[in-house]
């Protein structure tokens, strides 16, 4: 199954915290939309037969989009490609910039998964992160969207502000769970070069939580909704039963998925040319823009993805959500994990980070809290045997 995934990169605002493109003007949005469904019909071309079951609108703040135009987006989906009648189609929202006529018509559209950006119902913490709506206003969105039909509703917000406290983030959660949404995903802020944050964190206008305090936020978020029904299952993504995202699940399956809009990733794993292949849009839309006007996809580079490569990602990703398969990536990669990194996994599990179970190799409350470190250490292991096979 793969996955189709439309970058929208405009906002009305530009969050202080946020490194994804987008620009706060709109003049370029008509120029823009014409390019993307052109971008789409390229497509036809390479004759794609796998069946696709999810779409994602992401962003940027694709909820600025008309319901019509996200009408006749989803439309030349359908015809260019075969979408599942069931799929999985998401829109990101930002609640200052939605009404209850606006979800009506997504969900009439064939939206049937919201995405709400909430990040906090703190008023003066959505003001530090710079976000245009209020708390109010979110809540009431995310009631809106339950009014009109919505049933697969998911809350993002983010943990680890600068002087926020345990109970702040508790009454965050606390008011997010309230809402009765089937999703919430919970990121702890990350200063990420070149954003106007960065540059306050280096001028020392605000500090970064201590590492410790953000451990803390990140093992009481685990439990609190573990006990309030949802599923860990990946890093930041808490779900009720049946109500994963099965958007980011393909994502880290390593199923296929095309990106379109400027800055939109794919990954194809049996192109026409016979090789894995990860390919990125140019990050301009003008750029973006200029290379549809004149047919060329509007690439801005591509890698094949070597075995190894591939290997080391199915275990990254299997570590940061629900396990590796270990069977699969046998099957898949010849990879006999077990073997390979015998010594380290019983360390682990001795530590009490990993478990086994059921063939797949899953990492406990207290291994998410280092999901880098050993997927490091596990990638290193494998290298190691690897060497050692190679040098016998
Ligand atoms: S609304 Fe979302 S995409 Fe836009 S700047 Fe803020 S965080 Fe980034």
């Amino acid at each position: 199954m793969a996955s189709l995934y439309l970058h929208i990169p405009f906002c009305e605002h530009k969050c202080i915290y946020c490194d994804f493109y987008s620009v706060e003007s709109l003049d370029s949005m008509d120029r823009f939309l014409s390019a993307l469904k052109q971008e789409i019909e390229l497509y036809a071309d390479y004759s794609i037969k796998e069946e696709f079951e999810t779409i994602f609108f992401g962003g940027g703040t694709p909820s600025l989009l008309k319901p019509k135009t996200l009408h006749e987006i989803l439309d030349r989906l359908s015809t260019t490609f075969t979408i599942r009648r069931d799929a999985e189609v998401t829109v990101e929202a930002n609640p200052g910039t939605v009404d209850r006529a606006k979800l009506r018509s997504y969900r009439e559209a064939g939206v049937n998964r919201l995405s709400f950006g909430v990040q906090s119902f703190h008023d003066d913490e959505l003001k530090f992160l710079t976000r245009i709506h209020s708390s109010e206003q979110a809540k009431v969105s995310v009631l809106m969207a339950k009014d009109v039909g919505f049933n697969n509703v998911n809350i993002d917000l983010i943990f680890s502000l600068p002087n926020q406290t345990l109970q702040r983030w508790e009454e965050n959660l606390r008011q997010a769970v309230e809402l009765e949404p089937q999703h919430i995903s919970a990121y702890s802020l990350i200063v990420e070069k070149g954003t106007p944050l960065a540059d306050m964190v280096a001028a020392k206008l605000v500090s970064p939580l201590p590492v410790e305090t953000e451990a803390e936020m990140y093992e009481f978020t685990m439990a609190y909704l573990r006990s309030a029904g949802f599923q860990h299952y990946e890093v930041s993504n808490y779900a009720k039963p049946g109500f994963r995202s099965r958007h980011n699940s393909n994502y880290w399956n390593h199923s296929n998925y095309l990106g379109f809009g400027p800055s939109a990733h794919s990954f194809w794993s049996a192109t026409p040319l016979g090789d894995r292949r990860r390919w990125w849009n140019v990050r301009s839309i003008d750029g973006y823009c200029e290379k549809i006007l004149n047919r060329q996809l509007p690439l801005a580079g591509q890698e094949v993805l070597t075995e190894e490569q591939l290997v080391e990602e199915a275990i990254m990703l299997g570590l940061r959500s629900d396990g590796i398969d270990l069977y699969r990536l046998s099957s898949e990669f010849g990879v006999d994990l077990l073997t390979a990194a015998r010594s380290t996994i019983e360390q682990l599990t001795a530590e009490h980070l990993t478990t086994l179970n059921d063939h797949t190799l899953r990492l406990t409350d207290k291994g998410y809290l280092l999901c880098d470190e050993i997927s490091e250490v596990m990638i290193s292991s494998i290298s190691l045997a690897h060497t050692s096979c190679e040098s016998v």
